[in-house]
C-alpha cells in the first residue's frame, strides 16, 4: 500500500493525495441512507494526464477507482463499496470554452453547476444551461453520468441528452474523444451523424471510465422567468392536466408536488409551471395560454391558480432550495428519494404509493415529480426524510425506498440514479440479451473491473 501511496504522490503531488483516517472517514459516505465503506486513498487530479496515470496505475495493480464529483447523488454512488481510490474531480474545474453562436460550453470533469452558471451570467448573459435542483457545488460530469434532470428537461430532455461531446479516460488509460470533437474542433454533437458512443459513458455511473471534459449545449436565457402554481385535490385529473399543459409546447419546466406539511398542503397537488419570455407581451401571452388551457378545471371547481406573491422568489430560485426543506438538515436530518422514470398516466398510483409507504414505515414523505421531454415520461420522486441519529428510522426509510423500487419495476418504471441494490433489481428484470450486451461492453472497456465496482456489476 505504501508503494501505491508513493506512486499517487508522484502523479499528483503530496497535496493531492491522502490516506489520513479523517479524510477517509469523510470520503466513505454520502448524505443518503446507505452504509459507509472506507476507501484506501483519496486522490484529486488536476489534469487529464494525471487522471490517465492514476487509472493506468489502478488497472495495473487491480485497485478500484471511484470517480467522484461532489458525492451528493443521495444514492451512495460514490461510496467505495470495494475500497480502493476515490478520485475527487473537483480540482478539474476549468470552463474551457464557450461558443456563443453554436451555443455550447466545454468544461472540465469536476466543474460545478454553480461555476458554469456564474460564468455564463457574467460573460454570456444571453445563455444558460439546464440547472438541476441539487446544490450548486454538484458537478456537471457527474450529473450527465447519472442522466440528471434540470430546469430545461421538459423542453429538451435529460441533461445527458444535452451533452455535445465528451473526453473520457478509459479504464485501461486511453484518452478518448467522443462525438464531433473526435473529428474537428467543434463540440456540437455527442453522436449523430456517427454511431453514438456517448452511451458507453452516460448513465454508467463512472463504471466505464472517467469523464474529463464535457461539451454541454446552452440555451437562450430569456429576460423574464415566471411561475404559476395550479392546485387541485383531484389526483385522478393530474395526468390529463399535464397532457394539456405539454400540448401547449411552450413551458420551460413542470413540477408536480405534494406533501403533508405544512397542513395547508395536505391532500392537495401543486403543479408549478415555469415559463420564460423576452418581453412582457410574450409573458402575458403565455400566461393567458396556460390559464385558458386549465380554465375548465376552474369552471368545474376542481382546481385553481394560487397567488404566488410571497412564494415567487422561492419558486424561481435556481437551484430550487426548498426541495430539501422538509428534511431538517441543519439539525442532522436528511432525505433520500427513489426516482423512477415512468409514464405520466401512472401519477395517481405513484402518489398513492408514497402515502401508503410513509404510513407503513412511519416516516415523513414529500414528492416532487418532474416532466421529461414534453411529457414523454416523468420522474416521480418518492422522498422520505430521516434523522441520522435514529438508526431504526434510517432502517425504515431504506426499506420504504426498496419497496418503492419494487413497486416502480412492477409498474414498468425505470429506477433513476439507481443505488447498487436497485441496479441489481433492474438487471434481474432486464431482457437477457440486453443484459449480455451490457456485460460485453463492461468486460471490454474495463477488463479488470476496476471502475466503481459494486455498481453496474453485470453477470451473464
Ligand atoms: C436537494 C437535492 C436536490 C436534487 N435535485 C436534483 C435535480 O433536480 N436533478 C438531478 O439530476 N439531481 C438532483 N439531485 C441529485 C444529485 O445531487 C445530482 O444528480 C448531482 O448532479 C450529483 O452530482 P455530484 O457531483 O454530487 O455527483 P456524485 O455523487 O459525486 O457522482 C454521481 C455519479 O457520477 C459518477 N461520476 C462523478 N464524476 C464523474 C466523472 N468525472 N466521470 C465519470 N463518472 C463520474 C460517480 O462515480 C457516481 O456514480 C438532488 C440532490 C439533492 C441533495
Amino acid at each position: 500500500m505504501s508503494d501505491i501511496l508513493k506512486s499517487l504522490i508522484d502523479i499528483v503531488g503530496e497535496k493531492g493525495v491522502s490516506n489520513a483516517p479523517e479524510e477517509l472517514w469523510f470520503y466513505s459516505r454520502d448524505p443518503g441512507v446507505l452504509a459507509p465503506h472506507r476507501p484506501d486513498f483519496v486522490v484529486a487530479p488536476k489534469t487529464t494526464e494525471q487522471v490517465q496515470k492514476i487509472v493506468q496505475l489502478a488497472n495495473r495493480e487491480k485497485i478500484p477507482v471511484v470517480p467522484m464529483g461532489n458525492g451528493m447523488s443521495l444514492a451512495g454512488l460514490v461510496i467505495p463499496l470495494k475500497g480502493g481510490i476515490v478520485m475527487d474531480m473537483k480540482r478539474m474545474n476549468k470552463i474551457l470554452e464557450v461558443n456563443p453562436m453554436a451555443r455550447y460550453a466545454v468544461v472540465e470533469g469536476g466543474t460545478s453547476q454553480g461555476a458554469l452558471k456564474a460564468y455564463l451570467e457574467e460573460h454570456h448573459p444571453r445563455l444558460r444551461h439546464s440547472i438541476p435542483d441539487s446544490p450548486s457545488v454538484t458537478t456537471i460530469a457527474a450529473n450527465v453520468s447519472l442522466h440528471g434532470q434540470g430546469r430545461l428537461t421538459n423542453q429538451y430532455g435529460f441533461n445527458s441528452d444535452m451533452v455535445s461531446g465528451l473526453e473520457v479516460v478509459l479504464p485501461t488509460g486511453e484518452i478518448c474523444l467522443i462525438g464531433s470533437p473526435s473529428i474537428g474542433p467543434y463540440w456540437i454533437s455527442k453522436g449523430p451523424t456517427m454511431p453514438d458512443l456517448s452511451g458507453l459513458f452516460l448513465g454508467w455511473l463512472g463504471c466505464t471510465g472517467v469523464i474529463t471534459k464535457v461539451g454541454l449545449k446552452l440555451y437562450p436565457n430569456k429576460k423574464i422567468r415566471e411561475a404559476e402554481l395550479f392546485v387541485t385535490d383531484r389526483v385522478d385529473l393530474i395526468p390529463e392536466i399535464l397532457y394539456k399543459l405539454t400540448d401547449l409546447e411552450l413551458l420551460e419546466d413542470i413540477n408536480v408536488w405534494f406533501q403533508p406539511k405544512p397542513f395547508m398542503f395536505l391532500g392537495n397537488y401543486q403543479i408549478t409551471i415555469f415559463y420564460t419570455g423576452s418581453t412582457e407581451a410574450e409573458i402575458d401571452f403565455k400566461r393567458k395560454m396556460i390559464w385558458d388551457c386549465l380554465q375548465e378545471y376552474m369552471d368545474s371547481k376542481d382546481g385553481g391558480f394560487m397567488g404566488t406573491y410571497y412564494m415567487k422568489e422561492a419558486l424561481l430560485q435556481m437551484p430550487g432550495r426548498n426541495v430539501a426543506a422538509f428534511a431538517d438538515v441543519p439539525r442532522g436530518g436528511g432525505f433520500e428519494y427513489s426516482g423512477p422514470i415512468a409514464p405520466i398516466e401512472h401519477f395517481p398510483q405513484y402518489a398513492a404509493k408514497v402515502v401508503e409507504l410513509a404510513a407503513k414505515y412511519d416516516v415523513l414523505y414529500a414528492s416532487t415529480a418532474r416532466l421529461i421531454s414534453g411529457g414523454h415520461s416523468m420522474m416521480y420522486s418518492i422522498s422520505f426524510a430521516f434523522n441520522r441519529n435514529d438508526p431504526a428510522m434510517m432502517d425504515r426509510v431504506e426499506k420504504a425506498l426498496d419497496e418503492a423500487t419494487v413497486f416502480a419495476l412492477e409498474m414498468g418504471g425505470i429506477p433513476w440514479k439507481p443505488n447498487f441494490k436497485e441496479q441489481k433489481m433492474l438487471l434481474e428484470k432486464m431482457e437477457p440479451n440486453a443484459r449480455n450486451l451490457l456485460l460485453m461492453i463492461k468486460k471490454n472497456l474495463d477488463p479488470q473491473g476496476i471502475m466503481n465496482p459494486g455498481n453496474w456489476e453485470v453477470n451473464s
